[in-house]
């Protein structure tokens, strides 16, 4: 297959795929004659996008949506989601495809997604969106965390589940405020690393604590991730703490983080302290984006765009000159494919043919203006155009994903509302 009049940093080329991989590139008209050739008429060739966090189990997408429930803290969350999570009106199989099917159209073909593990929903979930990812298998490359929602230590039983869920098809083991949630900083990261250890698997952990508390979490993450020889497996989501900290406790914190190659996963919600990115990665850790909630019950925003979720971040850290919105970009592409492990995407000949060609001057002006994605490619195959997923995409089917007709699910939609309501005002 050829690629033909494509942008690329240095210069206009024709891209030679075999084999699913980029095998050469060639000034344009000079490509060897191919069966299949697209002329992408000069339109910015750039890798396909990473999203390092998601929900998939948690998502509503391709429901209608569920009216948020107030309350901001991890509790109060949590305690909304046990109420919701058994009403929304589709099985999760069907919102996850939809929210995959989107990612991909969107220019993604690589994400992390975790999954709530907890006595409320046992393995479920896992089985749910594992059956998603056996699904989409050809079309998007899908890392699954065991993500403790509702503790480690304070919930009877989870390090049992977690070892399970990691039995089951986990790729990664996760953890949640071992301070701010368990109240027992030892005990959770004991647990969650000795997990990693006893399964040779690495680690996420979601960690919201603030201030001195949440960067003495992060130190110790790091000195545990040294112990267990993990380095360049262990990553901290959100680490707020970061950007809550005086200047000198910051560095050494960071300096700690880098030491250790624990990667730091900052959605940058707009409505939180993130971590300073550029800082971050001027003392060496490494950075990287996701979506995080996408319509779910801890956030009903989200769109699973990377281009966006890129632009959000350049914005947030006044990231504005060319050579700081291709550092944005690349928290969603080559950082994010680092921080995930075995780095294979790019433009260069031996990549993956895992591609993206949207109308743009730039990566700058990509990142900027958020064109649409004209071609999604994935290992050389035709994954999307214009947004659209292509029939063979469109086609996969999720067993479980019981496919219920529009007018069936405004039925179930409006009694789930109802209920929800119900409950609400009981608890009022
Ligand atoms: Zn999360």
């Amino acid at each position: 297959m050829i690629l033909a009049n494509a942008r690329l940093p240095e210069g206009f080329a024709d891209v030679e795929i075999a084999g699913g991989l980029i095998v050469a590139t060639h000034p344009p008209g000079k490509a060897p004659p191919a069966n299949d050739r697209i002329d992408i008429a000069g339109m910015l060739l750039l890798p396909a996008f990473v999203d390092g966090h998601l929900h998939l189990d948690k998502t509503h997408w391709g429901a209608p949506r569920l009216p948020h429930v107030e309350g901001r803290g991890v509790r109060e969350r949590i305690a909304a989601e046990r109420v919701q999570r058994h009403r929304v009106a589709l099985p999760i199989e069907a919102r996850a495809a939809a929210l995959v099917r989107t990612l991909i159209a969107n220019g993604t073909t690589r994400l992390r997604s975790h999954v709530d593990i907890d006595n409320d929903v046992g393995l479920d979930n896992l089985e749910a969106v594992i059956a998603v990812r056996e699904a989409f298998r050809d079309w998007i490359d899908v890392q699954l965390v065991a993500f403790p929602q509702s503790g480690v230590t304070t919930e009877a039983g989870a390090p049992d589940l977690l070892a399970a869920a990691l039995m089951a098809g986990a790729d990664l083991i996760g953890g949640l405020d071992p301070g701010g949630f368990d109240g027992d900083v030892k005990g959770q990261l004991d647990i969650v690393f000795g997990l990693a250890e006893a399964f040779g698997k690495g680690v996420d952990i979601h960690l919201h604590d603030f201030g001195e508390a949440g960067a003495a979490e992060l130190r110790d993450i790091a000195e545990r991730t040294i112990a267990a020889g993990l380095q360049g497996r262990v990553a901290v989501s959100h680490a707020f703490a970061l950007g809550t900290i005086p200047p000198s406790l910051f560095e050494q914190t960071a300096d700690f983080l880098a030491r250790a190659e624990v990667a730091i996963m900052t959605s940058c919600p707009p409505s939180a302290p993130v971590p300073p990115v550029n800082a971050l990665r001027a003392r060496g850790v490494t950075v990287f984006a996701g979506s995080d909630n996408i319509r779910d019950c801890w956030s009903p925003y989200g769109d699973g765009d990377m281009l966006d979720r890129a632009a959000i971040i350049a914005e947030r850290h006044q990231m504005f000159a060319d050579r700081e919105l291709r550092d944005a970009f690349a928290l969603a592409t080559s950082e994010a494919d680092k921080a995930l492990g075995d780095p294979r995407r790019g433009l260069r000949p031996g990549a993956v043919a895992d591609l993206v060609a949207v109308e743009a001057a730039s990566v700058a002006d990509a990142v900027v203006d958020r064109p649409a994605r004209t071609l999604v490619l994935r290992a050389g195959r035709i994954a999307a155009e214009r947004g659209v997923p292509s029939a063979a995409l469109a086609s996969v089917q999720v067993p479980g994903a019981l496919r219920s007709s529009e007018a069936e699910t405004e039925l179930q939609m409006k009694a789930v509302e109802q209920a929800l309501r119900a409950e609400l005002e009981a608890r009022r």
